[in-house]
């Protein structure tokens, strides 16, 4: 058996004829960017997350640039952001050339909650939380800090469409949510895609305007803005992806108790889910944790078993953000963690067989000495 790390074929064929009849209504209706699909797209993922408003983007990456953009986060500026977040987070504050302040992750690779207000100073304009992997950071925790320093909470969901704490969706905390329709997310579109939500209607009108080269009325242009359109074709396929999200979800999360179940190895840290706080999890990937990470992936690809590793360098360590000055050592947490993080195949449409192999091989690793 050959198991890869992720099949985003599975997902389609489930609604194949779904997809491919969205497709062809585009490409035969003559309108290809920013036109009805778009809108509806945009009504629909805000009414399923919970907010007036949605704004349909070209990527996560230009959501969150976008966001810090819009709220006018700039030279000067510090932004808090957990230190082992993707690099996209990290991007999307210093494309506008505010600086990142990293804090440690906890134990659910989110950030910190207890180590934010330490990292405050009067330059701190914005906390941005990234609910990584799926799992729902603490909103409510995050939110009152932010309310007592009177700072913006912009929220990552890249990684988290429809994960909630408490039954309100992430997203719907902060003033901006930002998202990404990557094809390997919980909600996947057939290329790039992304999009803003929030309360705000002057927000969203400003996404409205920046997205396409500032302009609200065509040719007469109020701003310097970008071109980030979500195209017809993307939306239309995310609006059928969108109305089987849920169902999708729940599929990740019976493989993943099952995961939880039956993987038995005294050298893996299986990951776990902030109940506590009233966070849940749409299980974006399943993280586990290893010593000797390289043998254990050498093991499975042995058994035609891929893994992949989110992430292997934290962002204060790539090379991209030397120029920060940062040492290893600076974030132990967050280096520990790149150092042992290892994500099993996971996808909708795996099948028991696959999950058994893969649960099999595991659990049969010889952890060297
Ligand atoms: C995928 C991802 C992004 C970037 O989204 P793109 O659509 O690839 O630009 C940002 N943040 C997180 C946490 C992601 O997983």
């Amino acid at each position: 058996m050959n198991i890869p790390a992720n099949r985003l074929d599975r997902a389609f064929l489930m609604h194949q004829s779904e997809y491919e009849e969205a497709a062809l209504r585009v490409l035969r209706s003559g309108y290809y960017v920013l036109g009805n699909e778009v809108a509806r797209f945009e009504e629909e993922f805000a009414a399923y997350i919970g907010t007036p408003y949605c704004v349909g983007l070209a990527s996560g990456l230009d959501a969150l640039w976008m966001a810090f953009r819009i709220l006018n986060i700039g030279s000067g500026d510090e932004v808090i952001v957990q230190a082992n977040a993707y690099i996209a987070c990290v991007m999307g504050i210093t494309m506008n050339g505010a600086h990142p302040i990293f804090v440690e992750p906890d134990r659910y690779h989110n950030i910190d909650v207890d180590r934010i207000e330490a990292a405050i100073t009067e330059k701190t304009k914005a906390i941005l939380a990234v609910h990584l992997y799926g799992q729902a950071s603490d909103m409510e925790a995050i939110v009152r800090i932010a309310e007592k320093h009177k700072l913006y909470v912009i929220e990552d969901c890249a990684q988290s469409h429809g994960a909630g704490q408490n039954g309100q969706k992430m997203g719907t905390f902060g003033h901006i949510g930002c998202f990404s329709f990557y094809p390997s997310k919980n909600l996947g579109a057939f290329g790039d895609a992304g999009a803003v939500v929030g309360n705000s209607a002057e927000i969203a009108e400003a996404f409205r305007i920046y997205r396409n080269y500032g302009s609200k009325n065509r040719y007469y242009n109020a701003v310097i803005g970008t071109n980030s359109r979500l195209d017809e074709i993307q939306a239309a396929l995310l609006r059928i992806r969108l109305s089987h999200l849920d169902e999708l979800n729940r599929e990740r999360q019976s493989l993943c108790e099952r995961y939880l179940k039956e993987l038995k190895h005294p050298d893996l840290e299986l990951p776990s889910i902030n109940t506590g706080s009233g966070c849940d999890t749409v299980w974006h990937q399943f993280v586990i944790r290893v010593s000797n990470r390289e043998k254990l992936m050498e093991h499975l690809r042995a058994r035609n078993i891929s893994t992949a590793i989110h992430y292997p360098v934290s962002p204060h360590r790539q090379e991209a953000y030397r120029g920060l000055g940062y040492q290893k050592g600076e974030f132990p947490v967050a280096e520990a963690y790149a150092d042992t993080v290892l994500s099993l195949p996971l996808f909708p449409g795996m099948t028991d067989k696959e999950q058994s192999y893969v649960i099999a091989a595991v659990n049969q690793w010889e952890k060297p000495l």
